[in-house]
């Protein structure tokens, strides 16, 4: 599963370093809770579903037949998951003739009666009549699980106008048993067929191959869907809908895209790196691409970011951007690398616990980082590390959790920056430091030794272990079995006299744990670099290095890998050549922040002017963002080479970044430049341009934002559009704003940055009317957001925008203002 993370790091948040809490959940009693491995009394074998749906009322009918076996004691009765649903018939067949079965059902668990004691060796099927009522189910546990529904109903009576109607599913963690009987945990694992009755309009998805369609006399069409490898119940998938399936093909297997008609033409522009990383992906693993088929759907309304369903991942409908907003490249890369590797690690080879979640999500994550590496550079995939970094750090709750964890509130609450971000940086350093062949082969002994089986921690180290034929306990105790993380506070003295440096590392976590640490430290002297391989164990290491010179750069971490906060002691002449001599992301990023914050200094000036033309484009715009335009010296100097990004950047993010800092500069003589680009072909460049445009002759950027707003704009025009008629500040535009602000899909980057200027007109607002149509607008993003960002971001969208509309709308007078709001803060 892909959590949508944008909006965590994007608000504004601040966290500061400072010693991790480890008795910050200790109170719950939830987490007192060991959450044992689920006993397996029976073991699923195959699973054979017959569906057809009830639009009208949202159900489903199915009939299932469940094959299983006793685990190893024999027994006389099956417990299986069947969440809301309405039994008619259990039922077993005997010689021919159905044979009923006493059950007891509560809503959740249906306990079967077998009609003897069966042993391990012996198969035995069960059949079932049942109605699925998927907005009936009462939401189980904690509200973090609200929508698990299992099986979705998009607008299934056709009168959402703008909306098509689809059905599909989302069974992690344990909400496929609200459409199927089963026995929903994730250390079982069986074969499966499905056959779908839909409306002969739609096509159907569903996991492995569909071996035949029929054609039924009432208009519907039955599809038969065959899995014949055993993979676990929660990986089940089914899609419906009038979607456009565009084809594609990796070594003589059908890859497929189900897309939304409008989007066919830009279906492979979106999702057609997928051969090309399936190919990469199995030939560093060594193991080639387990299953018969991969097809991606896209869905409204979605859940949660994309779920990697054996064969069939679905994904937000944020995936299909239209030709103009992939002119500035695709968004959701990561999202396609990620759910495909879950088909290895997560799929073929499964966690047995939540607690182990690890074993899924990390290597998705990582994944993220291999792909971006390969594909589009060593800085790419290093750039993923680093926001990885600061995803974990960002949650400062996620320095007291252990990578597995056995106590926890929900398993729902496994799905955190710790299992992803953190669990793929330690993946990333094990990879560095047993090396790229040794880590792989690694990787490919364990899919080797539990494919189509489940697996824990421990087996992943034993793999290691048997590879490298090191002990690597210390390393899974530490990182798999522990929490935190380093907080180094690196300082370096020299002694010209015995021409001895000497670098002190600290660990200032102050959490009582030290880690043990490999890494490297570069020293840098008269132009070549000697690398030195170190260990940290102690509280305080100190490390001695002769030199004939005293050393321009002493680079500790010089791979930059290690997953840490640190105060690094270095001079401005340290950063500045380690930006042009130690070259890797990292690198030349921190000499760019810490030149950032000393623009007073000429040298640091004449950095931040050179690295706005760094290689890497998010570094080129990391600079320009942290230009201080205040100081004349610095706006003189950097001018023309923001006028150069500004035109021709290859980049077209940048581009509209130096664009729009520009058009801060509010001259006249740049309206020229920033009228053409308001007609660029990427979203980007050409919001950035109408909102500089804006700058310097507001008339004729209103005029263009009406026009604009009369084709359909997405992403930073939309936005820059929305923002032209706020800035207008009149009213009487009120109409169009909110138009537009609610048309930007919910979890878009668009949507985040446009919403402290939404929130801030809505302050403004005198019009009740009005105001309580922007109330809602607000409310409405706040509560569509998916559960596993809820809890967060509702709070952020509570505490910093409606709690303080209502108290300036109570401190002005306005009552019923300050009451509306308060009313739907819930
Ligand atoms: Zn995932």
């Amino acid at each position: 599963m892909k959590r949508i993370l944008i909006l965590l790091v994007s608000f504004p948040m601040t966290f500061s370093v400072k010693a991790q809490d480890s008795t910050l959940d200790s109170i719950d009693p939830a987490l007192k809770i060991y959450r044992a491995s689920f006993p397996h009394i029976n073991d699923l074998v195959h699973t054979k579903l017959n569906v057809r749906f009830d639009y009208t009322k949202s159900y489903m009918y199915g009939k299932a037949w469940i094959t299983v076996h006793p685990h190893f004691y024999p027994t006389d009765s099956l417990s299986l998951d069947a969440k809301g649903m309405d039994i008619k018939t259990v039922s077993m067949n005997k010689e021919n003739q159905q044979i009923p079965l006493k059950y007891n059902y509560d809503g959740s668990t249906l306990r079967i009666h077998l009609d003897k004691t069966y042993r391990y060796i012996e198969n035995y099927t069960i059949y079932i009549d049942y109605t699925s009522r998927p907005n009936e189910v009462k939401a189980q546990g904690s509200a973090a699980i609200t929508d698990a529904k299992g099986l979705y109903f998009i607008n299934p009576l056709g009168t959402e106008k703008d909306k098509p109607t689809q059905i599909w599913t989302q069974g992690e963690t344990e909400s496929n048993s609200v459409w199927f009987p089963t026995i929903d945990k994730p250390d079982q694992k069986c074969t499966e067929e499905i056959s779908m009755t839909v409306p002969a309009k739609y096509v159907t998805l569903s996991n492995g191959k569909l071996v035949s369609q029929v054609k039924n006399t009432d208009g519907t069409r039955t599809d038969n869907w065959k899995m014949d490898l055993p993979h676990s119940p929660y990986l089940f998938f089914m899609g419906v809908g009038d979607y456009a399936i565009v084809h594609d093909k990796y070594k003589g297997k059908e890859v497929n895209y189900y897309v939304e008609k409008e989007y066919a033409s830009v279906a492979k522009r979106i999702f057609g790196l997928t051969p090309e990383m399936m190919a990469f992906y199995a030939r560093i693993l060594g193991f080639e691409y387990p299953w018969v088929k991969y097809s991606q759907m896209t869905a409204r309304d979605y859940v949660s970011g994309a779920m990697e369903n054996t064969t069939s991942t679905l994904h937000t409908d944020a995936l299909q951007q239209d030709a103009r907003q992939l002119t500035d490249g695709n968004k959701y890369e990561d999202y396609i690398c990620h759910e495909l590797f879950h088909q290895w690690f997560g799929d073929l080879v499964t966690t047995e616990s939540w607690s182990n979640l690890t074993l899924n999500e990390s290597f998705a994550n990582f994944s993220e980082t291999l792909w971006a590496e390969y594909k589009h550079g060593k800085d790419a995939g290093d750039a993923t590390n680093f926001h990885d970094i600061e995803k974990y750090l960002a949650d400062p709750k996620n320095p007291s959790k252990n990578l597995v964890r056995f106590y926890y509130r929900d398993r729902e609450d496994m799905f955190d920056m710790v299992t992803y971000s953190k669990g793929g940086r330690i993946l990333n350093m094990l990879r560095n430091y047993i090396g790229d062949s040794a880590f792989f082969k690694a990787l490919n002994l364990y899919l080797v030794n539990f494919k189509f089986k489940n697996a824990e921690a421990h087996n992943l180290r034993m793999a290691f272990e048997q590879v490298t034929g090191q002990d690597l306990n210390w390393y899974w105790n530490q990182w798999y079995f522990g929490s935190g993380h380093p907080v180094f506070d690196i300082s370096y003295s020299y002694d010209d006299a015995k021409k001895m440096a000497k670098v002190v590392i600290r660990q200032v976590q102050g959490t009582g744990k030290i880690f043990r640490i490999p890494m490297a430290i570069d020293v840098y002297e008269g132009g070549s670099k000697t690398r030195h391989k170190i260990w940290l164990e102690n509280e305080s290491d100190s490390f001695y290095f002769n030199y004939n010179k005293r050393p321009d750069l002493i680079n500790v971490d010089g791979d930059k890998i290690i997953l840490c906060q640190k105060e690094d002691h270095k001079t401005l002449d340290n950063f500045i050549y380690q930006y042009k001599h130690a070259r890797l992301y990292l690198d030349r990023r921190e000499a760019i922040d810490y030149c950032s914050e000393h623009q007073d200094e000429p040298a640091a000036r004449a950095l931040l002017t050179l690295a706005l033309k760094d290689p890497y484009f998010e570094l080129r715009s990391l600079t320009m963002n942290a230009l201080d335009l205040d100081k004349p010296e610095i706006k003189t100097a950097v001018e023309p080479v923001l006028l150069d990004l500004a035109k021709n950047d290859p980049d077209r993010t940048v581009q509209g970044n130096a664009i729009g800092i520009l058009g801060t500069f509010k001259k006249e003589e740049y309206k020229d430049l920033f009228l053409k680009k308001t007609t660029d072909s990427s979203y980007t460049v050409a919001g950035n341009a109408l909102y500089a445009l804006s700058a310097v002759d507001e008339p004729q950027a209103y005029q263009l934002a009406k026009e604009f707003y009369q084709h359909p704009a997405k992403g930073e025009l939309n936005a820059a559009i929305v923002a032209v008629f706020i800035k207008e500040g009149d009213e009487s535009n009120f109409d169009f704003i909110i138009d537009g602000f609610t048309k930007m899909p919910e979890l878009s980057l668009e949507k985040v940055e446009t919403f402290p200027q939404f929130a801030a007109l809505t302050l403004k607002m005198q019009n009740t009317d009005q105001f309580k149509r922007a109330i809602d607008a607000i409310v409405k993003y706040r509560d569509a957001l998916p559960s596993t960002e809820k809890g967060e971001i509702s709070k952020l969208i509570n505490e910093n925008f409606l709690k303080p509309i209502g108290d300036r709308k109570e401190a002005a007078g306005l009552k019923d203002q300050a009451e509306y709001v308060r009313s739907k803060l819930n």
